[in-house]
């Protein structure tokens, strides 16, 4: 993710999930003169292909 303000990269300083298909992540600019700090939010748009048969929680896990 660039920065909105200056438009460099930005790193992930936290990130965590808000529901299983949505995520909220906190970045801060990696340009030292700026430092803008943001967060965004990160969602399931669409699931392209699924699997035929879903795999259990225990599959997903390991
Ligand atoms: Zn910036």
């Amino acid at each position: 993710m660039r920065c909105p303000v200056c438009n460099k990269p930005a790193h992930t300083r936290t990130s965590r999930y808000i529901t299983q298909t949505m995520k909220e992540a906190y970045y801060q600019c990696q340009n030292i003169a700026c430092s803008c700090t943001f967060k965004t939010v990160e969602s399931l748009e669409k699931i392209i292909s699924a699997p035929v048969s879903e795999p259990s929680m225990a599959e997903k896990k390991s």
